[in-house]
């Protein structure tokens, strides 16, 4: 394609979502006088951000993970100080798991406070009709928040309204090169953007689109992620209710006047530009094995839910990869990409100063 015109940035975020959203958000603060844009071949937040939950917890498998949630906790504190519109919810959160594994979960929770419950008052802590099930114990006193879908591209208007940053919508990287001191990276309608240094904050498409080499060592996949909506009103301060035990939660969303219910899918190496992420038949049936262990009333209130993918390393930890001075790639959240972003974007930064 012919380049018609090169507009220059001393910073470029490719890919706006929740990550590269919040990359321009600390790209701002720390360089508030460089000329930063990010750009999105869809529109911002468009893209796996638009499906996810948004449930931001304090837990973490791995050292990692603890290590990023209570950094990206602190900075979301920060955030909802200096932009208190943003639409975020805190709620109680009550935490069930197997006995035996209850106190290995307790041990990955990086907040204070969590109490274990008795059996006989789990129903002091949960709405009607909520089961702890068999051989299980419980835990409360904790808090959780969830931002409504929106919070990401919210958090972009406003600092495009600040004028910290230019937003290209619609506008697709289609290739990366470094001619002389500045990258260059072509688009879909011939403007090339020009920059000192690269976020490439693509999410599952990095494992195939204009970055694909840098990553493909990786062997990072692509697996489908499934939530349920569920036809009826929390009540009044109802809790997030997390089943460890099946890496599944029921988050109330009295905003919508329902529950979401997300489980853990194990669908496998999708294919980003091929395949259909539509809720599957097994889909179903898995989701609502789960959810009837727990809600037996909920099942008949199923009204259909969201289906989509995230990009996961092999050993479930994000990636943050400095292929070459003033180029960094960030991604691979395996389904934790809104509630880390804080952190995983601040860490991004930090490899460029
Ligand atoms: C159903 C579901 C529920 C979830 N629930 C939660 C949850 O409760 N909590 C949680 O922490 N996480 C959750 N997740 C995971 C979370 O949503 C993701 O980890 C996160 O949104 C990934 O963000 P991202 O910025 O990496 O990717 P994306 O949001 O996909 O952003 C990447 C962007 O890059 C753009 N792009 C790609 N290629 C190019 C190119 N060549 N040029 C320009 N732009 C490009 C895309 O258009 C896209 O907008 C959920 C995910 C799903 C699917």
């Amino acid at each position: 394609m012919v380049v018609t015109e090169t507009r220059e940035y001393d910073i470029l975020i490719i890919g706006g979502g929740v990550i590269g959203i919040f990359c321009a958000y600390y790209a701002s603060q720390a360089w508030p006088h460089k000329k930063i844009a990010i750009m999105d071949k869809g529109m911002l937040g468009k893209g796996v951000t638009a499906y996810s939950a948004c449930l931001d917890f304090p837990y973490g498998v791995t050292a990692y993970k603890r290590k990023l949630t209570g950094k990206s906790q602190g900075l979301f504190s920060e955030l909802m100080e200096k932009y208190p519109e943003l639409p975020v919810a805190r709620v109680p959160f009550v935490g069930i798991a197997h006995q035996r594994s209850i106190g290995e979960v307790l041990s990955n929770i990086t907040a204070p406070g969590a109490q274990k419950g008795t059996v006989a008052s789990f129903h002091q802590h949960v709405p009607a009709g909520f089961q702890l099930g068999e051989g299980n114990k419980y835990f409360h006193q904790l808090h959780a928040q969830y931002a409504y879908n929106d919070i990401t591209y919210a958090l972009a208007l406003e600092l495009a309204r600040e004028q910290k940053i230019t937003i290209y919508e619609g506008t697709e990287a289609t290739s990366l090169d470094k001619p002389a001191d500045k990258y260059v990276v072509a688009t879909n309608y011939g403007v090339s953007l020009k920059a000192g240094a690269i976020i490439d904050a693509t999410g599952p498409w990095m494992n195939k689109g204009f970055s694909a080499a840098s990553i493909a060592y990786r062997q990072t996949r692509i697996k489908k992620i499934v939530a349920l909506h569920i036809d009826e009103a929390p009540p009044a301060n109802a809790p997030i209710i997390y089943l460890f035990n099946d890496d599944a939660f029921f988050l109330p969303q009295p905003h919508l006047s329902r529950w979401l219910f997300s489980y853990r899918c194990e669908d496998w190496d999708l294919d980003i530009y091929k395949d259909d992420f539509k809720i599957s038949p097994a889909n179903y049936s898995d989701a609502s094995n789960v959810l009837r262990k727990y809600n037996e009333g909920l099942h008949s209130r199923i009204a259909g839910g969201r289906a989509y993918c995230d990009l996961y390393s092999p050993d479930g930890d994000p990636i943050i990869e400095t292929p070459d001075t003033g180029y960094v790639i960030v991604g691979a959240p395996g389904g934790s990409g809104f509630r880390l972003a804080p952190a995983l974007a601040q860490s991004a930064i930090s490899t460029l100063t």
